[in-house]
């Protein structure tokens, strides 16, 4: 048996490996334990959620960012995309739709943008609040004031997506400019868990400079923050940003990585991401195979959404609409799965 192997056997039993040893595992993996772990990962996922893949309809609201990390094709140095802004009333019309299409959860995704000030955004909040009571409101727009963040709770937002990127401090500080800081997204992160918010976070993986310890750093960081969610995908490269050129990163290592977070931390929601399927043919399906159980298709109007393109390629059509549910329904139950009609909150206490 390979020295992998018994690491991963030991990490299924007690969902946890010293630092040393969740680097070897990932560092020396092979084919078998790769097979094994997602077997495992599987398991744990069917024993607490069963085969149900909840879906979060995402509504894009807008792609102007005050932000200029080096990743991102909305960042706010690329001067090629193209600007856009939904108004109150036309995210009203998406979950109206989405609604009617059976989502009860709506995401709010953006750049940040400082024209959502709090009173516009809060105002989106309590509007979509009374027309759908019965909806989980996720917001993932970035960094705020707490008191900010208070404010969109009270309004009736549960929930908020905030990847911490990279755990690592020195690898944060390659991925974005000086005048972003590691310190304070981190911050961000306890004060939305703090507030009540069911809090994600979570990592793009094979970013430029990311090295087996970032990633080892950012295990150990889930473990410890215990998040409710778990964004993780692919670094995708794309064409208008300082990291055109760089190798992206790989389906095969985020699968294994998924199957590594739903071992370490078994109750929280692991979306099989857009990335995740753009970046190999089939993609998202394996990350359900592989130990995920949500996954968030496309509510922004169809006129926007080739323009937030965060990477190149970037999938929106097809199974990944949300208007063709039907076509996601029959590539779940292809492999075993079935989608629900609920809110699906996290059982991650
Ligand atoms: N502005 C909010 C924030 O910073 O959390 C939310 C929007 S941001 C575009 C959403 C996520 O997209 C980021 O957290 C990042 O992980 C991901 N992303 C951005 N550029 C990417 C790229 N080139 N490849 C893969 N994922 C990317």
């Amino acid at each position: 048996m390979s020295r992998a192997l018994s690491l991963a056997e030991t990490l299924a039993k007690e969902g946890n490996l010293p630092d040393q040893n969740l680097l070897e595992l990932i560092r020396d993996r092979d084919p078998e334990t790769a097979g094994f772990l997602k077997e495992q990962a599987a398991a744990r996922r069917d024993e607490i959620y069963g085969r149900h893949v909840y879906i979060r309809g995402l509504i894009e609201f807008t792609n102007y960012c005050k932000n200029n990390c080096y990743y991102c094709g909305i960042r706010r140095g690329n001067g090629r995309a193209e600007r856009y802004r939904l108004t109150k009333e036309e995210i009203l019309e998406c979950c109206r739709e989405g609604y009617g299409l059976g989502f009860r959860t709506f995401v709010l995704q953006g750049g940040e943008d400082p024209w959502y000030d709090d009173d516009r955004l809060e105002e989106v909040v309590r509007a979509i609040r009374e027309r759908y009571p019965d909806c989980a409101i996720t917001l993932s727009v970035g960094e705020r004031p707490r008191e900010s963040y208070e404010r969109l709770f009270a309004a009736g937002a549960d929930r908020y997506l905030l990847r911490h990127e990279t755990a690592s401090e020195s690898h944060y500080g390659m991925l974005h400019p000086r005048e972003m800081s590691f310190s304070q997204r981190m911050e961000c992160l306890n004060t939305l868990r703090d507030i009540g918010y069911q809090t994600g976070c979570g990592m793009m993986v094979g970013t430029p400079g990311q090295t087996w310890e970032d990633l080892v750093a950012d295990l150990r960081f889930m473990k410890e923050f215990r998040p409710h969610m778990v964004g993780m995908g692919p670094f995708l490269s794309h064409k208008d940003t300082p990291f055109r050129g760089e190798k992206s990163g790989t389906a095969e290592l985020t699968l294994y990585l998924l199957a590594i977070v739903r071992l370490m931390l078994p109750e929280t929601l692991i979306p099989a991401t857009t990335a995740l399927g753009t970046a190999e043919e089939g993609g998202r399906r394996q990350g359900i195979l592989w130990g995920a159980n949500v996954v968030m298709p496309n509510l922004s109007p169809k006129a926007v959404r080739s323009k937030y393109m965060l990477y190149d390629n970037k999938l929106s059509s097809g199974s990944e609409a949300a208007e063709s549910l039907y076509l996601l329904k029959q590539e779940m139950e292809s492999i075993g799965f079935e989608i629900t009609v609920a809110r699906g909150d996290s059982r991650m206490v």
